[in-house]
């Protein structure tokens, strides 16, 4: 039998504008947004691993959205766009029709800008997700590497793990404040690695845990997000130095710090 077969499906991309149902503070620097509108319907996301693009408002508070055109992007000429970043589909509750995201706070940007004022009622534009790259369910252990942006996609991961299955968390995360009580059926070995407010592009809290983990006997996979260039290092680190072998590894760069060129 085949094993550690991953799957990518494609989907046809919608372009939705959504609406700020609920607002919750889950920890010092994350906000959980949580939309509706029946916009939402039929909604698809079928892997932690997936991203939306989220469209704000410009500087003139005026949503300008795209619409899907020959494998890119079409945006209205002549007017300022919208604002497009990346985020995570934490949670889609068909039944209720509502989408979480959880928006980082980290204090300059037009996405961390609008988390930090959402209020209900208030619209935004999301788009896709494009693709679900679907990690094979069979391995031994998953091991899941990232700072603060990666914790919705590793809660979502951990929440769709079955009982039975192994994971192994490092977190980083930027003080005490920011540890939020996330569930799962299998059985983790969850690390909080507090930065304690040290620069988030240059901390190396992740790399120094990452060094000490041992490899876990048994087939691992391996999946990292944080800031580019440290998700290039440690990808590097854990090809060059562990061997890791390509198709059990998947590292994202989510983030990037200015100067940075590199794109993990
Ligand atoms: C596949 C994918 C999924 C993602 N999912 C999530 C998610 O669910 N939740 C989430 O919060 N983020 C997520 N991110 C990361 C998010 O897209 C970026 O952090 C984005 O840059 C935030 O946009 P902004 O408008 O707030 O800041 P930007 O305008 O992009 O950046 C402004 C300044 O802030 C810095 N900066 C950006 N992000 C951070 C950060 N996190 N910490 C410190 N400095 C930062 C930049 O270097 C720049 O100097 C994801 C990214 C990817 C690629």
């Amino acid at each position: 039998m085949t094993r550690h077969v991953h799957t990518m499906q494609r989907h046809t991309v919608v372009l939705r504008e959504i609406e700020v149902r609920r607002v919750e503070r889950l920890s010092l620097h994350m906000q959980r947004v949580i939309f509706g509108g029946e916009a939402l319907r039929g909604f698809l996301s079928a892997s932690p691993d997936d991203h939306v693009k989220l469209f704000f408002p410009n500087s003139q508070g005026q949503l300008v959205l795209p619409t899907p055109g020959e494998g890119r992007l079409e945006f209205p000429e002549g007017v300022e766009r919208s604002p497009m970043r990346d985020y995570t589909p934490r949670r889609y509750d068909d039944e209720l029709n509502e989408l979480t995201i959880d928006f980082v706070l980290h204090g300059d940007g037009p996405a961390s800008g609008w988390a930090e004022q959402a209020r209900p009622g208030q619209r935004i534009g999301a788009g896709g997700p494009r693709g679900s790259f679907i990690v094979a369910n069979d391995f031994d252990h998953y091991v899941m590497i990232g700072d603060e942006t990666a914790l919705p996609a590793i809660g979502r991961w951990l929440d769709e793990l079955p009982y039975g299955a192994h994971a192994i968390v490092l977190a980083e995360i930027p003080g005490s404040g920011d540890r939020q009580s996330l569930s799962s059926q299998a059985q983790v070995d969850f690390t909080w690695l507090e930065r304690n407010d040290a620069d988030a592009a240059s901390s190396q809290r992740l790399e120094q845990a990452l060094e000490q983990l041992p490899t876990p006997t048994g087939d691992t996979f391996w999946w990292i997000a944080a800031e580019s260039g440290r998700v290039r290092r440690m990808r590097q680190y854990l090809t060059d130095e562990r061997g890791i072998p390509k198709d059990w590894l998947r590292a994202t760069g989510y983030w990037k710090a200015d100067g940075t060129e590199d794109d993990a």
